[in-house]
């Protein structure tokens, strides 16, 4: 088999369902009833994952990701395309990939539309760049709109993906239930898009947790021109931490990265409604809400303990690889 009839036989799935033209002309033909929200995200071996991942893994994680960019803004799925550069193309790595890739568009009803894949040149990284596009039926979640006051709330647990990663290049047993748990969300993150669309009438703001939250929330505070105030001692640390100093805890949570929770900002008097979200999401998706902090004036993001007083240290964000 050609590497054109490869490709074709790996990704095409028959006639668009969700827009007007799919794969296989020049362009695919999307005509919208809302307002698309569009990002893109590329990853490259060595860098966003490990060069050894399993195929599955890297497929399942590429398309996650982006989906947590549209999760983030509120948005529904619709439609993405995928542009691939492989140093080898190799049918059973390329099966392993879309499988990986299908399962997560088909849960959120994600359609590929088109894409482009070429030969890398000879020692070159795989990449993998895919767009998506989301729907929307509202302005979105923008990370501009917190205001002074609002309560800032966070998704699922914090830290656990990069304590997994660092247990992963070290070597270590990998067994334990708290670390598996971890693995599989830095591995198959699950995006939080369900969340997203419930959040439309609850948040005003809204991030997802790619770097750490100590730096995606930087951005909400900056572009809402606010300052964040974090309390330290509400934050969803994931189980896997709990061996760990307060400080390596702390650090990991804070910095880690590669969470892909939701952290958003919405009014105090939307509290009990969001009590009541994570109760629903903790019986049907297996993760609650934390409230961890408010919005204030001023800019930056800062540290306080239970009593109000400032936690001092310098929580960078982890170099992946
Ligand atoms: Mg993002």
């Amino acid at each position: 088999m050609g590497e054109f009839e490869l490709i074709r036989k790996v990704f095409y799935r028959g006639p668009s369902r969700k827009t007007l033209l799919g794969m296989g002309d020049d362009c695919a033909l999307i005509s919208p009833d809302k307002t698309l929200a569009v990002s893109s995200d590329m990853l490259i071996a060595g860098r966003h994952f490990l060069p050894n991942a399993e195929p599955f893994d890297i497929g399942f994680k590429a398309l996650a990701v982006n989906l947590s960019d549209l999760a983030a803004m509120g948005a529904s799925p619709l439609a993405f395309t995928l542009a691939l550069g492989l140093p080898q193309a190799d049918d059973a790595w390329l099966e392993a990939f879309a499988r990986g890739l299908f399962s997560v568009a088909d849960r959120y009803q994600c359609e590929l539309i088109g894409g482009d894949t070429t030969r890398a040149p000879a020692g070159a990284p795989l990449t993998i760049s895919i767009t998506v596009m989301g729907e929307l039926g509202f302005g979105g979640l923008r990370r501009s709109a917190a205001q002074p006051g609002d309560h800032i709330w966070v998704s699922g647990t914090l830290g656990g993906p990069a304590r997994a990663l660092q247990l992963l290049l070290s070597d270590a047993a990998l067994d334990s239930s708290p670390v598996s748990s971890a693995l599989d969300r830095l591995l198959r993150p699950e995006p939080r898009v369900e969340l997203g669309l419930r959040l439309q009438h609850l948040a005003r703001s809204a991030i997802d947790i790619s770097d750490g939250l100590i730096g995606d929330l930087g951005h909400i505070a900056d572009q809402s021109r606010l300052r964040a105030v974090l309390d330290v001692s509400k934050l969803p640390f994931a189980p896997v931490l709990s061996q760990l100093s307060a400080y390596d805890r702390l650090s990991l949570a804070l910095a880690g990265g590669d969470d892909y929770e939701l952290a958003f900002t919405a009014d105090p008097s939307n509290r009990h409604a969001l009590d009541a979200l994570s109760d629903a999401l903790l019986a049907s998706h297996g993760f609650g809400l934390t409230l961890i902090g408010h919005m204030h004036d001023g800019d930056g993001v800062s540290l306080v303990d239970e009593d109000g007083r400032p936690v001092h240290g310098e929580f960078k964000a982890y170099e992946h690889f």
